[in-house]
């Protein structure tokens, strides 16, 4: 089969990270006679070093006419001081709103090899967790009306939180999909004691799962209780539907409990196939050209694009059963370091995947 991926390398450890996703995919690309064309696109700080926007229409429009999207982490230190329309991260925001692309997956799991670098008390580590949480992608507050005013105490800042109906129905079909094919069992995250958008959402998450998907069971958790489940109890999580805000915290928080944010991969999807798939930590400027960055949130990224895009389950399950037995192996990069053993880069971290997929 052909397929043309959008690469976006972006800023900091991106082009490294994305060498070691293209070396995998040309790895079984050739072992499966799967044919990929990659076209490299701007975007991020990148972009702004050379086209003066995060996002030029052109790049835009090469990201629509590809099969999916890879992409890397944008943004650094050079760029922070940008007015806000003029960040790297606006080229994500872009990207996502103009492939409709409203629901983030993000699994979390403890892999049992690595639970030494789990921050957790080994009893909690211990018991494991395998988590997907459901972000929606593309409204919220992130989206929402946003501003600066003159208020009786003077100036004044802020942002709305706003979801339709419609909204919350298509990400809790996406979730009780999701959720079938695992235990049947949703957890969705709101703030419905304060907040009325909330209150719209729980109610129509259990409109939708009792009416279209009845044998879910469906309960609710206040984000405050959330974020502290998840470093109490992590293994009670199986899949969690929330808003674009709060899976945004509670998915950095849910990554760092398994070890490393260098190990999670993402995919956000629309409506048809084309997807967009990306780690989820960011460009990591203080590694960046040091050959020190994890390369496996990336490759289990391509995993997801394989399986969630393409339909290659065969290829995808073999990339991450290749991951695993690298850190079975004991093969370790500086952010999973178990003491004593010696570390490797991200490129040998990488042909130590692909020798496992030959
Ligand atoms: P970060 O995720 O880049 O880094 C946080 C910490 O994790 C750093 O110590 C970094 O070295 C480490 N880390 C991240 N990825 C790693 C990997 N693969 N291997 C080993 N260690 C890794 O977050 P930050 O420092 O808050 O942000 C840096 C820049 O990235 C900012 O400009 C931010 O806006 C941007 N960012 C981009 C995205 C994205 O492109 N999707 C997401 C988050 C942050």
């Amino acid at each position: 089969m052909d397929y043309k991926i959008a690469v976006i390398e972006g800023d900091g450890i991106g082009p490294e990270i994305t060498a070691s996703a293209i070396a995998v995919i040309n790895a079984v690309a050739s072992k499966y006679n799967h044919n990929f064309t990659y076209d490299y696109v701007p975007a991020g700080g990148n972009s702004i070093d050379r086209y003066g926007v995060p996002l030029t229409e052109d790049a835009l429009q090469r990201c629509k006419a590809s099969d999916s999207v890879l992409l890397a982490a944008v943004g650094g230190p050079k760029w922070d001081a940008l007015p806000g329309h003029l960040r790297p991260e606006r080229a994500l925001l872009g990207v996502r709103k103009e492939l409709g692309l409203f629901a983030n997956i993000r699994p979390a799991k403890l892999n049992p090899v690595l639970k030494s670098a789990c921050p957790l008390k080994e009893e909690v580590a211990s018991r494991g967790f395998d988590m997907i949480i459901v972000r929606e992608l593309t409204g919220g507050m992130y989206y929402g009306e946003r501003g600066r005013r003159t208020g009786e105490g003077g100036e004044e800042a802020y942002d709305t939180e706003c979801y339709s109906v419609a909204e919350v129905e298509r990400i809790t079909r996406v979730a009780c999909d999701i959720a079938m094919k695992r235990s049947k069992h949703l957890i969705s995250v709101d703030k419905a004691n304060v907040l009325e958008s909330s209150r719209l959402w729980r109610e129509t998450v259990h409109r939708v799962a009792t009416t279209e998907y009845p044998e879910i069971a469906v309960s609710d958790m206040l984000v405050d209780n959330a974020a502290m489940q998840l470093i109490r109890n992590p293994a009670q999580f199986d899949v969690v539907v929330t808003s674009n805000m709060f899976g945004d915290i509670l998915s950095d928080e849910a990554s760092q409990i398994t070890g490393s944010i260098g190990l999670l991969p993402s995919a956000s999807l629309g409506a048809n196939t084309c997807g967009m798939y990306e780690p989820i930590h960011g460009s990591a400027p203080d590694i960046a050209g040091k050959d020190f960055a994890n390369p496996i949130a990336t490759i289990l990224s391509v995993a997801m694009m394989f399986r969630l895009s393409f339909g290659l389950e065969k290829e995808a399950a073999e990339i991450e059963a290749a991951v695993d037995a690298v850190l079975q192996k004991g093969y370790r990069t500086r952010d999973i370091l178990d003491n004593g053993t010696e570390p490797l880069g991200c490129k040998a971290m990488t042909e130590r995947v692909i020798e496992q997929l030959n």
